[in-house]
């Protein structure tokens, strides 16, 4: 069993390419959960055509007491069980909360010792710690991929995911298995991505473009590989899913200093107006 977190920065496309690249995965016969870890709790949405999964968060706060996968976790599209661990009410406690919380259940009733060939944990934020850090810090996910884009802050925040993953990576076995380009249509994009990643000792493992079947899918609640099977994105995403699944480029990243990813984006046309931006 392949445990897989994804990280990267809120609104990248994490959500939407993990489930993407499952459907894809599922075609290929892989038996597959997804543990949500993000307040949003919209990591299965997709999978689920739009049947709210109740949060073990939320579960736990009706029920008092948790007995049966069943209450936690709905099986979707390709048979992928969904789980979104949820959050407290906003502004309320510590939102990894809900990740620790889930774990913790998901193994105590067993949904790991099922017959299972990929866990992907669905990871909010731009920075690996607290809660967040949970699915690495714990030993549970040994597999990293960040999603990002060739817009500066996307780099950002996967450089500092980077640094994260570098902490634990010392003292566990978390790697980094590279980084996934979704598309913004910035120039030159592919090509800084590739940059980036050797930069960080890593690889680019797929470049996803920007395609509006994402969002016609989206609206229907479907992956765009139910929605829409035939189109070129389907396609995508099921070539995403098997650079994946024959993976075997893992490593610990090397972050960057700020000066190096800012020369690199300086060689990529990128850092024009930075100085204007940040003030600095
Ligand atoms: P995250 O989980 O990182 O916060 P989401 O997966 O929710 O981000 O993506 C944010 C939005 O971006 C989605 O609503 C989706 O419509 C859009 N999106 C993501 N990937 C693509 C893509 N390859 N092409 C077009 N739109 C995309
Ligand atoms: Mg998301």
């Amino acid at each position: 069993m392949r445990q897989i977190a994804i990280y990267g920065k809120g609104g990248i496309g994490k959500s939407t390419t993990t489930q993407n690249l499952t459907a894809g995965l599922a075609e290929l016969g892989k038996k597959i959960m997804i543990v949500g870890c993000d307040p949003k709790a919209d990591a299965t949405r997709l999978l689920l055509g739009g049947l709210a999964q109740k949060t073990v968060l939320d579960t736990l706060r009706e029920e008092g007491e948790v007995d049966d996968l069943d209450l936690i976790r709905k099986t979707g599209f390709g048979g992928i069980k969904c789980v979104e661990s949820g959050g407290p009410e906003p502004g309320v406690g510590c939102a990894g909360r809900g990740i620790i919380t889930s774990i913790g259940m998901l193994e105590e009733l067993g949904a790991y010792d099922e017959d299972l060939d990929y866990v992907f944990y669905d990871v909010l934020g731009d920075v690996v710690c607290g809660g967040f850090a949970m699915p690495i810090r714990e030993g549970k996910a040994q597999e990293i991929y960040i999603v990002a884009s060739g817009e500066m802050m996307a780099l950002y925040a996967a450089n500092n995911i980077c640094k994260g993953i570098q902490k634990y990576a010392l003292n566990g076995g978390v790697r980094l298995g590279g980084i996934i380009c979704n598309s913004r249509r910035v120039d030159r994009e592919e090509e800084l991505l590739r940059a980036f990643a050797n930069e960080l000792g890593s690889q680019l493992i797929y470049f996803v473009p920007r395609d509006n079947e994402v969002q016609r899918a989206e609206i229907k609640k479907k992956t765009v590989i139910e929605h829409n099977p035939n189109h070129p994105q389907a396609q995508e995403y099921r070539n995403l899913a098997q650079a994946i699944e024959n993976n075997k480029k893992l490593v610990i990243p090397k972050p960057m200093t700020q000066e190096r990813l800012e020369e690199i984006l300086f060689e990529f046309g990128l850092m024009d107006n930075i100085k204007d931006s940040y003030h600095i």
